[in-house]
């Protein structure tokens, strides 16, 4: 693995703006990529600095692919215009681009990436979309998350819930279509871990934990609900336009599972 001999590290100026500094790098210390896709989910393009390169795996100093995690699949598109098949979390905090082919690049290079931009859009409505159904079937049914997997075409969602009854479950869907009617606004903050863990519901994966770190991100729907995410989303409801229900399944004692999609 060919790495950088300086790290990038972020300090605050004076006016509170964000810079970064390269450092000496410290052993143990691992890369933190900056992640664009947090200040901005509507990025498509982005210049950044190569800080390594493992095979085909390439990680840089910041970047706005938003990697697969949390039942999200990962953005795809290229970078100096080679393909990028996935991005993957490694490490406590860095980001690396799965490539076609690595042979091209090399480290400390600046190179330009772009995001598949309607697949992208596609996750973040799906996604939005799952944190709105979730809250609506929690704030009805006290059901806890069990699992999900977001994608482009079609998104699933595990309820840990007694009742297995079609008809309400339609009638959930249908308040979250009147939620996204309304289109009120979804806003992304960090809060300390302490005063966010106070907030009811803050998570509603029934396995999860948020991570153990001081920030923790906040994803809120105005109105509607509140979650511990470090996903992509929309900026408003409107954008999802419509949920549609697709399937309901029993999956076992107290597990349904839901399959929706969007337009
Ligand atoms: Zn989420």
């Amino acid at each position: 693995m060919r790495t950088l001999s300086v790290q990038l590290v972020f300090h605050t100026s004076a006016s509170g703006k964000p810079f970064l500094v390269a450092e000496p790098l410290r052993e143990g210390v691992c890369l933190m990529t900056r992640r664009l896709f947090w200040e901005d989910a509507y990025a498509t393009e982005f210049d950044a600095t190569i800080a390594s390169i493992d095979g085909n795996q390439v990680v840089l100093d910041q970047t706005a692919f938003n990697p697969r995690g949390g039942g999200l699949v990962s953005d795809t598109g290229t970078l100096a215009g080679v393909k990028v098949l996935e991005a993957i979390k490694v490490g406590e905090d860095s980001i690396a681009h799965v490539l076609e082919s690595a042979a091209s690049l090399a480290v400390g290079s600046e190179i330009h990436g772009v995001i598949e931009w309607s697949r992208r859009h596609r996750i973040m409505r799906m996604h939005t979309s799952a944190h709105l159904l979730s809250a609506i079937f929690h704030k009805q049914t006290g059901a806890l998350i069990t699992g999900n997997q977001i994608e482009p075409e079609k998104s699933r969602i595990d309820f840990s819930l007694d009742d297995f009854d079609r008809e309400k479950m339609l009638v959930y869907c249908s308040q979250a279509n009147e939620a996204i009617t309304k289109n009120p606004l979804v806003k992304t903050y960090f809060m300390k871990r302490e005063e966010a863990l106070q907030i009811p519901g803050i998570t509603k994966l029934a396995s999860v934990m948020p991570p153990d770190v001081k920030d923790l991100r906040i994803v809120e729907i105005e109105g509607y609900d509140l979650q511990a995410d470090g996903g992509v989303h929309v900026k408003s409801l409107g954008e999802i336009s419509k949920i549609e229900p697709l399937k309901f399944e029993n999956k076992g004692k107290s597990n349904r599972r839901m399959y929706f999609t969007i337009p």
